[in-house]
């Protein structure tokens, strides 16, 4: 296999340890050997970059990725638009997200039920540019909760599968399943955009939960949970639920929870639109810091931070992104997690990277049936997703917000972005699909 030397660089290999001068090499999709500058050199390689010292990381992951969601700015968004329509709209999602360094993405829902399915069968053919994908499902809901948008007066599908009870939650299941999703999202608790079921409320019971664990499971898919509220999250760790994302409620029983196991579950805080509510960054949508007041925002932040930080000093795997795609907050704008993770939570910049890269990793790869753990970090014999950056993320972790830094994007062994080598800019992903004579225009 064709085999790339990428030397001279500065090396963070998203363990946590300190970056050093450094050359890796990439066999194939997965990285042959990682080595201190110059202590090794083994023959030659069919394509040698000098880094010229730039900082080599893993590629990010988006871990509560919805593809499909662009410009959103009320659940009228995501009914509305045609399956047709919103596909395009998943496949731009994807392609922002490589273009901003995320070789990977972790799915949680979508608006429709096989959306991020077929974007993910088009780029692991080659014929889109994209992360890896775990396929989100649509929202699985129960009546009266979050998602379910009808009423007595006037039935209607909302952006969610709507079942009652274990056995329509195993055909729920199943059915994605049977559709290709890779991730099964339920939606456990209650939200603050649903005034009939807020945030501390939990609408799912723990039957239904179970019952979507053990299905999923059976299957080799995993599950996630929208769970804010204290019994929710409390009832997920116990199902078995794998990703737990907002989790903003807790008490000290929930946190023991979580921290025992923490070896097992992921959790996503999606801080991020609560920091924009809050800070005036939707305002222009509608949903103004004083809206935002009246549905309880500042407060669900404030529990946020609690219950975070205190996560992030028991060791749970925090990953970050989830809940972009809104009007306020494009696809590819995911890496100000890592500053939102330091501001609000406590890590330090190198900790934060961690949870971009390797826990990203392990929750896309998790050691688990087919999958090997081999994600996330820039060890040997890990797939070789990474990026290299012009600047130093470490001192100013806001650059990598900047896709104009990115000077190398690598999912797989193959560049989606190379701009160090040849002058010519990897707009075009290298393909490995089929591809028709004709389509030398996009590349
Ligand atoms: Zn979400």
């Amino acid at each position: 296999m064709a085999t790339t030397l990428i030397r001279n660089a500065r090396i963070f290999d998203g363990t946590g340890a300190a970056p050093f001068a450094g050359d890796l090499v990439v066999d194939g999709s997965r990285i042959a050997w990682v080595s201190r500058a110059g202590a090794r050199t083994d023959g030659a390689h069919d394509r040698v970059l000098d880094a010229g010292g730039r900082f080599l990381m893993p590629g990010m992951t988006e871990g509560h990725a919805h593809l499909s969601f662009e410009n959103v700015a009320a659940t009228e968004d995501l009914i509305t638009p045609s399956p047709e329509a919103q596909v395009f709209a998943a496949a731009r999602g994807a392609k922002a997200l490589i273009d901003a360094g995320f070789t990977s993405a972790y799915g949680a829902s979508e608006a429709k039920l096989r959306l991020a399915v077929a974007v993910r069968n088009e780029v692991d053919a080659g014929r889109l540019p994209g992360p890896r994908i775990r396929a989100g499902s649509m929202e699985i809901s129960v009546t009266g909760g979050m998602g379910d948008e009808s009423r007595e007066h006037n039935p209607r599908r909302g952006p969610s599968i709507i079942v009652d009870g274990p056995e329509e939650m195993r055909k729920a299941v199943r059915l994605c399943c049977r559709e290709g999703c890779d991730n099964i999202k339920l939606d456990v608790s209650g939200d603050p955009f649903y005034p009939n079921t807020p945030s501390h409320t939990t609408t799912m019971s723990f039957e239904e939960i179970r019952m979507a664990v053990d299905t999923a499971h059976a299957y080799g898919r995993r599950v996630n949970a929208h769970t804010r509220s204290i019994a929710g999250t409390k009832m997920c760790v116990k199902a078995g639920v794998d990703g737990l994302f907002h989790c903003e409620h807790s008490d000290a029983e929930l946190l023991d929870l979580m921290e025992d196991a923490k070896d097992r579950i992921v959790v996503a805080p999606t801080v991020a639109l609560f920091h924009q509510i809050v800070k005036g960054e939707a305002a222009s949508s509608g949903l103004t810091p004083e809206i935002g007041l009246y549905m309880g925002i500042p407060r669900l932040l404030e529990e946020s931070v609690r219950t975070h930080t205190a996560l992030r000093k028991r060791g749970v795997r925090h990953v970050i992104g989830g809940d972009y795609g809104f009007r306020w907050s494009a696809q590819g704008t995911q890496a100000r997690d890592i500053e939102f993770f330091i501001d609000y939570y406590g890590y330090t910049p190198a900790d934060a990277l961690v949870c971009a890269t390797r826990n990203g990793g392990w929750a896309m790869r998790a050691p688990r049936g087919d999958c090997g753990g081999d994600l996330g970090t820039l060890q040997p014999g890990m797939l070789a997703d990474m990026i290299l950056v012009d600047g130093d993320p470490l001192a100013d972790p806001r650059i990598l917000t900047d896709t104009r830094k990115l000077v190398l994007i690598m999912k797989d062994g193959q560049f989606h972005k190379n701009i160090l080598d040849d002058g010519v800019h990897g707009e075009g992903h290298e393909r490995r699909g089929a591809v028709p004579a004709d389509t030398h225009a996009f590349a």
